[in-house]
């Protein structure tokens, strides 16, 4: 994979600190940090089917290192950390590091810490991730048929993920989110049912439109399903309708927008729908991205980074802040993928966690 690095030039000794502002005046307070770009599944959207090449153990940050970039984005105004993957529950120490993080002051308090994971190691892990302070959890499902779970997963097994989100639920992580990829012809069928499985365990449903990365080597067309379609699906499905809701008590700081269900046994239940390809949210776009080998990305859909690795393990304490301020200065206006599956990224996204 070729990503493009950011050319970088000499820190200068300006004065450093604030917040994160790009040229588009947007805020940076929220960070997407990639633990591990290994993952137990292999779903067919996120990862090539081909073998995945990785570089050595000591290109990934350690935990440590981790820990420093998020005690220093907090110093720039980011207020919640992301861990993703790959799967982030693959990393050992992940209990230790939500510990560290969650007590890293914030100007409101401290770092809220949060987590997207496939579930599959969640049962035993829900329980200390709780207690060591992670706030809340978005877990990722696209079917509720063992079977085509197994499909989409390449090796998932659903009755561990479902398991996962009961002790998720016992150990009191809330608000839970399910991420729905929802694909036209594989589980369209299906997302009513998805819905009414979430609401009545107190799961908010996500659907997420299908995004062309990995050059659109993973995007097949005529399977993506519009957001518009998903909610008519869904309304249609359950007899219900849905109306736009601000999403109070259930949005995090993502692009997601929200619907309330008005009607039947679920009145008031909301959803989300996270539209990159048919409602674009670039324009409100609060968030930079760190890949597990500390590659700074301004943009999912964009392929500009810069080294925060060889910043964090060099002997200039201002370089750093320097790579991501200069990166900061790159970000741009919005995405650039297309209908027909081109203009994404030439990374996957195993490779930067969504
Ligand atoms: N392994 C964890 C998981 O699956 O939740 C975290 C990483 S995963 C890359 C983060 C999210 O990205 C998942 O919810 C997944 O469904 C979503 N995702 C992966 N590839 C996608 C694509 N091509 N388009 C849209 N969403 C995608
Ligand atoms: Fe792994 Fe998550 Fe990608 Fe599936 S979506 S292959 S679980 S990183």
């Amino acid at each position: 994979m070729s990503l493009v690095q950011l050319r970088v030039p000499p820190a200068d000794p300006g004065p450093g600190g604030g917040p994160l502002v790009d040229s588009q005046a947007r805020t940076v307070r929220y960070l997407r940090v990639s633990l591990t770009d290994r993952c137990n599944y292999r779903c067919t959207y996120c990862m090539p089917q081909r073998p995945i090449e990785y570089g050595p153990r000591s290109a990934v940050l350690s935990l440590e290192e981790v820990g420093r970039l998020c005690e220093a984005f907090a110093q720039w105004g980011v207020e919640r950390v992301r861990l993703t993957g790959g799967e982030p529950t693959l990393r050992r120490g992940l209990v230790d590091l939500v510990r560290r993080l969650s007590a890293i002051p914030t100007a409101q308090g401290t770092l809220e810490v949060v987590m997207t994971t496939n579930g599959e190691r969640l049962e035993a892990l829900a329980e200390p991730l709780a207690r060591a302070g992670l706030r809340s959890l978005t877990v990722s499902l696209d079917s509720l048929d063992p079977a085509r779970f197994t499909q989409i997963t390449r090796r998932g097994d659903l009755s561990r993920v479902t398991a996962g989100l009961d002790a998720a639920r016992a150990a009191g992580l809330a608000p839970i989110k399910l991420n729905v990829v929802a694909l036209d012809g594989f589980n369209d069928e299906e997302l009513p049912q998805i819905v009414r499985w979430a609401w009545s365990r107190d799961i908010v449903p996500r659907f997420i439109e299908l995004m062309p990365m990995a050059s659109g080597e993973l995007f097949v067309p005529g399977e993506l399903m519009l957001a518009a379609q998903i909610r008519a699906r869904v309304a249609e499905g359950l007899g219900i309708a849905l109306q736009s809701d601000d999403g109070a008590g259930v949005a995090g700081a993502g692009p997601a927008t929200y619907w309330r269900a008005v009607g039947g046994a679920f009145d008031g239940r909301r959803l989300g729908t996270i539209a990159a390809m048919t409602e674009n949210f670039c324009q409100s776009c609060n968030r930079l991205r760190v890949s597990a080998t500390g590659q700074l990305h301004a943009c999912l859909a964009r392929d500009d980074t810069g080294d925060l690795r060889s910043a964090l393990r060099s002997k200039d304490p201002d370089r750093l802040e320097h790579v991501v301020r200069t990166v900061l200065g790159t970000k741009r206006d919005a995405h650039g993928f297309n209908m027909d599956g081109s203009g994404g990224p030439t990374k996957a996204m195993v490779s930067i966690g969504g």
